[in-house]
Formats: C-alpha cells, sequence, structure tokens
C-alpha cells in the first residue's frame, strides 16, 4: 500500500525534522513555510514545497501537521477563510508548544469547520525525531487518532494520553518540561560550583554528576507513588535534616561567587512544610505542599 500523503506547515529546527522523518518514510510530503529558503534541503530530498497554507493543506488526502512558534503564530496561519476551507474534512496534528488552554481553544475553533483535531506535545530535541528515542504525548478522540496513528509513528513512539480533554498532552509536556528544567537547573549550577574549585565541568559532569543524578532519578517513582497515597516516608533522609543543611548549600555558592538563587524556591517550600509539622517527612510531601 502506497504511504499516505502529508503536510507539513512549519520549517523551523522541530518542523524540517518532522517533515524529513516523512519524507525518509516515503510519505509524499508537501510543505509550507513563511520563510520560503529553508524548504531547500527537503525540496532537494523529494518534498513538495506549497506557496500557501492552503495549498499545502489540500495537497494532503488526510493528515496535516503544524509546528510553528507558538500558540499566536498558528492562529495567524491557519485562520484565514481560504485555510480554514482546505482543511476541512481533515485531520490537524498541532504540534506547537503551548497551554492546555490554547489546545481547547484550537480545537473549538477548527471544529466548526469539520475539522478533525489532535493536540500534541514533542518530548525530543530535533536529532531525536523519527528515532525510537522520541515519544510524542497527543490528545483528540479515540477514533480521530487510530486513523493517523500508523502515519504519526515514522516521528517517533506515540504516547496516546486518553481522556476527554484535548488539552491533556498539553498539560503533560509542560509536567515534563518542568521536570526538565527542574533538573537542568540544578546541573547547571553544580557545574558552576565545581568550575569554581577549578575541576573541569566535563571531568565533574561525566565522573560525579551524571552518577549522582541517576541514582536520585531512582527515587523519583516513589515521589509519585506517595503523592497518590498521601503517606511521605522519610527513608532516613527527613526534611528537617535537609532544611539544617540546605544554608550551607547557599552560604557555599555565596563563598564561591556563584547565584545562589535556583536554590532558594525549593528552601522555600521545604521549611514552610516543616513549619507546617512536617520534619519527619520526605521530600514527595513537597508535591502536597505545592498544591496548598
Ligand atoms: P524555530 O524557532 O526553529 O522555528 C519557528 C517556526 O515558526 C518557523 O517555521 C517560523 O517561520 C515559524 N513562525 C514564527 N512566527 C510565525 C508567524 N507569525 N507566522 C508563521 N510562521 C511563523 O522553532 P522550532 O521549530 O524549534 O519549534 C517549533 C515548535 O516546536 C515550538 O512550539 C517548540 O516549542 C516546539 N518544540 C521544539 C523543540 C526543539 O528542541 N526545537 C523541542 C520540542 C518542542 P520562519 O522560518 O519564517 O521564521
Amino acid at each position: 500500500m502506497a504511504a499516505s500523503t502529508v503536510s507539513v506547515l512549519g520549517l523551523g529546527e522541530m518542523g524540517a525534522a518532522l517533515a524529513s522523518a516523512f519524507v525518509s518514510n516515503s510519505h509524499p510530503t508537501t510543505v509550507w513555510n513563511r520563510t520560503v529558503s529553508k524548504a531547500t534541503d527537503l525540496v532537494q530530498r523529494g518534498a513538495i514545497l506549497a506557496s500557501s497554507p492552503a495549498e499545502c493543506i489540500r495537497a494532503s488526502s488526510e493528515l496535516v501537521v503544524v509546528c510553528l512558534v507558538n500558540h499566536d503564530a498558528v492562529k495567524e496561519t491557519l485562520l484565514s477563510e481560504a485555510t480554514l476551507a482546505a482543511l476541512e474534512g481533515k485531520t490537524l496534528v498541532n504540534l506547537t508548544n503551548g497551554t492546555p488552554a490554547q489546545a481547547r481553544e484550537m480545537a473549538s475553533l477548527v471544529a466548526a469547520h469539520r475539522v478533525e483535531y489532535i493536540h500534541g506535545g514533542i518530548m525530543a530535541v530535533p536529532s531525536m525525531i523519527g528515532t525510537p528515542a522520541a515519544f510524542i504525548l497527543y490528545s483528540s478522540s479515540s477514533s480521530t487518532f487510530e486513523s493517523v496513528e500508523s502515519t504519526l509513528g515514522v516521528l517517533g513512539r506515540v504516547n496516546f494520553v486518553s481522556g476527554e480533554d484535548v488539552g491533556r498532552a498539553s498539560l503533560l509536556d509542560m509536567a515534563l518540561l518542568s521536570g526538565m528544567y527542574g533538573m537542568f537547573s540544578g546541573a547547571v549550577h553544580a557545574i558552576a560550583l565545581a568550575k569554581s574549585s577549578g575541576m573541569p565541568g566535563s571531568e565533574f559532569a561525566r565522573d560525579l554528576l551524571v552518577p549522582w543524578l541517576s541514582a536520585m532519578a531512582q527515587s523519583v517513582g516513589r515521589l509519585g507513588q506517595e503523592a497518590d497515597e498521601g503517606r511521605y516516608p522519610s527513608g532516613g533522609s527527613g526534611l528537617g535534616m535537609q532544611v539544617a543543611a540546605m544554608p550551607n548549600l547557599v552560604a557555599a555558592s555565596r563563598e564561591a561567587g556563584v547565584w545562589e538563587g535556583m536554590l532558594l524556591p525549593i528552601m522555600g517550600l521545604m521549611e514552610r512544610r516543616v513549619a507546617a509539622g512536617g520534619v519527619h517527612e520526605g521530600l514527595g510531601a513537597l508535591v502536597e505542599e505545592m498544591c496548598r
């Protein structure tokens, strides 16, 4: 069976990687980008360049993927009369980063034009697209998703997050990015501290930081379970002990001339929990504390 036709709107770093994966998997791919020059490589590899979003959308029998910088750019690109008419009867997969409310807004704006809407959250950087290292969260009705699931599979592992809310993939995308930024906040602070002692960042990261963070990541599953159960055993590392140690991290940063600001929010949250009686609880109690 011939691979289905696909349209991709947006050829930034991520959009170009998505289009490239479709081309590599023999899907006849039509592309559009505001800055036309970004299509050159893809066209050399067999993609067809459309001169407008509507022309790009019309080239696909079913699947239209949009990946632009933000929600406003998507609305600007898709919400003209000609573009909405071209979208009628098609499945629109929006892989643009945005909030759950923006996903819901987009779904309702296109629903009036008989467009099946899927909102996605890409958990990958462009070089991972098309490999099993990438996964993408998707929200929509099950029937809409089933019709395009195998085509979307060429982009990376498919993670359909069921539920009525089309904003769910976006919410989980935000949650995962929050986890990632937490890790990177700690990592950049740790590397700055290590370098202040004269240790090369590469050596510190390879020999100490990566093994340490890998070991600590093992307890993240336990935090999730504790948050479900509402019980927060300390596991031998109670918040009272941690609150006593945190000022040392702050003081050591200041002594080393390294900005201590990354540490202050989590330290404040721990202090608040301890003040509320959580001295013998573990870090899982902070999940509950965040929602108070
Ligand atoms: P880029 O900055 O590389 O590209 C932005 C794209 O948006 C370009 O195609 C640009 O067109 C287009 N654009 C911007 N403004 C407008 C507008 N007003 N009208 C029409 N098109 C517009 O970003 P990425 O491709 O990296 O990211 C795209 C989406 O993917 C974002 O939502 C991002 O958060 C998400 N994402 C990116 C990841 C990454 O690592 N890069 C990882 C996971 C998600 P032009 O070329 O003409 O400027």
